[in-house]
């Protein structure tokens, strides 16, 4: 499963919590996301197996800097002597000058309860980091677009490839169903609202899941659940429908 190629110049390095992306050819590659601490060796063999052992990245390219998303971030960048780029917004909170809101545990389903077992505080990448800027194509991937998705987390950011309509999500959606026990435990995919107890502006989460839905990508490939190779009207039918959760901390009363 490990390195297994989603879409040309693109493969999937599923991890214990999150999935992390090998994404570019041998001469020009990134990985975006990078896991939760711990999986750098996991990371390291599959590029090895898929671009050579003396294989080095441009760079690490994070879609925002939650534990589970840029863990083992600062061990990769370490490795290899590459930097780590995110968008300004979440810089913030990868230098140690904020903390993300609490995780809010207090809506129903199934990722909620288990949120309690994870940490708000991120990992500190203090002299790794440079900033992404999204105007432009990530460092050393010129086929693709950087899209602002804020809602999740502030910095939010998602990759859309035009060729072949590759989207890299993030957590502006999942694409599996965390809310549900035994959807999340069957790995089932299905196109859904981002992960509940760290989404803290919901407003925001909907417009970004609309714009991303007007990309009508073809191939759905999130942080969380297994990726999806014919997801546009799934995904614009999340977009038509989109529901914050019933209740909860970041939920605004209507
Ligand atoms: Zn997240
Ligand atoms: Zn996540």
């Amino acid at each position: 499963m490990s390195g297994r190629e989603i879409a040309r110049e693109v493969a999937i390095v599923p991890g214990l919590i999150a999935n992390a992306y090998l994404v570019g050819s041998r001469e020009s590659w990134v990985v975006v996301d990078a896991g939760i601490p711990g999986s750098h060796r996991r990371i390291r063999r599959a590029a090895t197996r898929r671009f050579g052992a003396d294989a080095r990245p441009r760079a690490v390219v994070l879609t925002h800097g939650h534990f589970d998303h840029a863990g083992s971030a600062g061990a990769l960048a370490a490795y290899w002597g590459v930097p780590i780029f995110a968008h300004e917004r979440e810089l913030p909170f990868l230098n140690g000058e904020r903390e993300y809101p609490p995780m809010d545990s207090s809506p129903p389903g199934f990722f909620c309860k288990l949120s309690r077992l994870f940490p708000s505080r991120t990992v500190r990448l203090d002299g790794y980091l440079e900033e992404l800027r999204p105007q432009a194509p990530p460092p050393g991937l010129e086929e693709w677009e950087c899209v602002e998705t804020p809602g999740h987390t502030p910095g939010h950011v998602a990759f859309f490839r035009p060729a072949g309509g590759v989207l890299l999500a993030g957590d502006a959606i999942t694409t599996m169903d965390l809310d549900s026990f035994t959807g999340t435990i069957l790995c089932r995919p299905r196109v859904c609202r981002p992960p509940v107890p760290a989404t803290t502006d919901w407003d925001n989460a909907r417009r970004s899941v609309e714009r991303l839905a007007a990309l009508r990508p073809r191939v759905l490939a999130a942080g969380h659940g297994p990726p999806i190779q014919d997801g546009a009207a799934e995904l614009q039918s999340l977009a038509a429908h989109f529901a914050p959760p019933p209740y909860g901390r970041y939920v605004q009363a209507r």
